[in-house]
């Protein structure tokens, strides 16, 4: 098949085909542990379910609604940014998008001209260089080491910045590492984009998914300055456990903003009415089962950071944010697990799914290599169970 350039160049989302391999082995029986999801494996709570319910019910939600979102979702979460972040905006500034995902795309459609480098920096969350390629920008990584945290600071950024640089991509907590920028960093991070002109495009979609004496730190918040150039990501798919409900939004200069919402009037119109009603109700009700998941996030991962630096070549930070570890998994190259060899991350991910049942990602997807990302989002009994079969297969 001719595919046009663009789609021809566009890679599988290796955390899905993992997910993907998994199901598959799982619909043949056998008793596979996923780790790969990137999702809470808590249901949305009751009463966000209730109020897209009633919406259902509601003539007025059968109907078209503005493409940049319902006015009292923008509004809603105008006031919600400034509660939880402290970051003052307007609601014009908000466009309501289909998940983060929507936001990211739009915002960079905004801003980008085809050759317009963005600093990225690595690991990533695997859409970040493909919604830089197809909005026709070039992703310049910025590769860290576990060493530095997984953290990049200015003068890392300075080497990697050139005339042709537009934005830079920062995501604390991080998805896939697990790492927390202190607000200093952050601070220094922001004041660096702003002497250099540069767009910031801020991923704060984890900011209540923070552990141990980590906080959470929006950028526009520190440097107030960065606000003319700032575009914010975030949505409720892992605050409220609302993976599969499509709502997240996007929070830019006006003029930035009300592009993106003519960009969804023409590409995907407004989000399910019944998902923004969702929504609303989410952003405007209580936090109390992002606190309830966190608590449990916290145990698991603590769980699992333990469990990990058992395992024999293995060699895992504590995760700061998120639901993620990141273990570098390079001390196993070179042997055999089940008759696989291995000598990178993607083989280890397969001797593992094949062997022990167990699916984690490579980090190559995540443009490092050498480590596997694990989700701490599942059960207890599982996430022992499943890095206890890893243990075994590498004895
Ligand atoms: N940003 C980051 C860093 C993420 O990990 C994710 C989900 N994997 C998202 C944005 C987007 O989430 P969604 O589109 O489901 O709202």
């Amino acid at each position: 098949m001719a595919l046009s350039e663009r789609l021809a160049r566009l890679s599988d989302s290796q955390t899905m085909a993992i997910t993907a391999r998994a199901a598959a082995l799982r619909a043949e029986g056998k008793d596979v542990i996923g780790f790969g999801a990137g999702e809470p494996d808590f249901p949305t709570p009751g009463h966000i379910v209730a109020a897209a319910q009633a919406a259902c019910a509601d003539p007025v939600n059968h109907k078209y609604s503005p493409a940049s979102g319902l006015p009292e979702l923008r509004e809603a979460v105008a006031k919600k940014t400034f509660h939880d972040s402290g970051y003052d905006v307007d609601p014009a500034q908000v466009v309501i998008t289909n998940g983060g995902k929507g936001a990211v795309f739009g915002g960079f459609a905004a801003i980008l001209d085809p050759g317009d480098e963005v600093l990225l920096p690595a690991p990533y969350w695997v859409t970040y260089p493909e919604s830089i390629a197809l909005a026709g920008g070039v992703a310049r990584v910025v590769p860290t080491t576990a060493a530095q945290g997984f953290r990049v600071t200015p003068e890392m950024l300075d080497a990697a910045v050139t005339p042709r640089t537009r934005a830079l991509v920062f995501v604390s907590p991080s998805n896939p590492s697990g790492a927390v920028y202190t607000p200093q960093e952050t601070a220094a991070i922001g004041r660096w984009a702003v002497d250099r002109g540069l767009w910031v495009l801020t991923d704060e979609i984890y900011e209540h998914l923070v552990y141990g004496d980590s906080v959470f730190s929006s950028m526009p918040v520190q440097v107030p300055d960065l606000a003319e150039r700032c575009l914010v990501v975030n949505g409720v798919a892992k605050t409220y456990a609302m993976t599969g409900w499509r709502v997240g939004w996007l929070i830019a200069p006006e003029d930035v903003a009300a592009a993106v919402g003519r960009f969804q009037s023409h590409s995907t119109s407004n989000v399910a009415n019944v998902s923004q009603r969702a929504a609303l109700a989410a952003v405007t009700g209580p936090l109390d089962t992002v606190v309830e998941m966190r608590l449990a996030f916290d145990r698991r991962r603590l769980t699992m950071h333990r469990m990990l630096n058992d395992i024999p070549g293995i060699e895992s930070l504590e995760p700061e944010g998120a639901f993620y570890a990141f273990p570098s998994v390079s001390g196993l190259f070179g042997h055999e697990i089940g008759g696989h060899r291995v000598e990178s991350a993607s083989d280890l991910a397969t001797a593992l799914l094949e062997t022990a049942g167990i699916a984690v990602v490579p980090g190559e997807a995540f443009g490092t290599p050498g480590h596997v990302r694990l989700s701490f989002a599942l059960a207890d009994e599982d996430l022992e169970e499943g890095l206890a079969r890893w243990r075994e297969a590498v004895q």
